[in-house]
């Protein structure tokens, strides 16, 4: 907390701060395995982004953000877990003007998260929320804010539906993404998924999974996807930091052709194989160091 390392109880920010009042702040969720963050770069460089994008700045450069994201490693009960890094705008007076703000608090939570754990074994299922997602021009969802209201009200639907996730469309009824991940499907033996123009996130997993499609050979592109798309597709899966890869059963109860598909297998084998080459037997991350 702010470079202090503490349990959890004590770890508190005051009702004034303005990441608690209105969501204003950012975040970034990041894993890690073997004691070494996975692809800690891009998540402080898509954090670096996100707080530009709010005119929030970072209380700390990204090499002081390395250092204490490998002190919280260094410090966690297991050897692989789940990381939350957050930025708020700080302590200011009631009102949402940000100049009453003086000093962002940064604060690091090293936990255990398996939240899609179930539903990658066995397939998850979805639902297309009538939620929309909002668009650039109100609140972009490349900014990875902490006012997750939108992507939650779907996951409400999804949660009353008895869903795991619920895909979110844009304005004009192209798809987005989920609440929480990405989305790929499989059609015709090509990779597609939304671009991020179209209202999703610059989702980190996503980029690893279309690095992996080029080095295995699979035509992967970003293609404008309608939820004809999505029903009809050979394989669709998630990608997320917490939901790592998971394989979808069906959308608004149909069934996909194959979950597991063998594009998802090769993938997922070969995002596994990349994290034990990335982080089995290395330092945790220091400062500068190349990923
Ligand atoms: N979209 C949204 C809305 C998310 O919250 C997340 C999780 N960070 C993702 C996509 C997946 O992004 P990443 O792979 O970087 O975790």
């Amino acid at each position: 907390m702010n470079g202090r390392l503490m349990p959890a109880a004590e770890a508190t920010v005051s009702v004034f701060d303005h990441g608690l009042l209105y969501g204003d702040g950012v975040f970034e969720g990041i894993r890690f395995y073997h004691r070494r963050a996975f692809r800690l770069q891009a998540h402080l460089a898509r954090l670096t982004l996100s707080a530009r994008a709010l005119a929030l700045s970072l209380p700390w450069d990204q090499a002081a953000l390395t250092r204490a994201v490998a002190e919280t490693i260094t410090a966690a009960p297991d050897d692989a877990g789940y990381l939350r890094l957050v930025v708020t705008r700080g302590v200011g007076a009631l009102g949402i003007d940000p100049r009453s703000c003086r000093q962002p608090n940064l604060f690091i939570i090293a936990d255990r998260l398996d939240a899609m754990a179930e539903a990658r074994r066995r397939g998850a299922r979805l639902i297309i929320a009538a939620t929309r997602r909002l668009g650039a021009d109100g609140l972009d969802p490349r900014i990875k804010s902490l006012n997750y209201l939108n992507p939650i009200l779907a996951r409400l639907e999804a949660n009353r539906a008895g869903a795991d996730e619920a895909v979110m469309l844009n304005a004009a009824g192209r798809v987005t993404e989920g609440s929480a991940d990405n989305l790929f499907i499989v059609q015709g033996g090509r990779l597609l998924t939304p671009p991020a123009s179209d209202g999703a996130l610059a989702g980190i997993t996503r980029a690893v999974v279309l690095e992996l499609a080029a080095t295995l050979g699979i035509a992967a592109c970003e293609q404008p996807l309608t939820p004809y798309d999505l029903y009809t597709a050979d394989e669709c899966f998630l990608t997320g930091t917490a939901a790592e890869l998971v394989p979808v059963a069906d959308i608004d109860g149909r069934p996909l052709s194959h979950c597991p598909g063998p594009l998802f297998s090769r993938l997922d084998q070969a995002f596994r194989a990349l994290i034990e080459r990335e982080c089995r037997n290395k330092p945790p991350a220091v400062t500068g160091e190349a990923e």
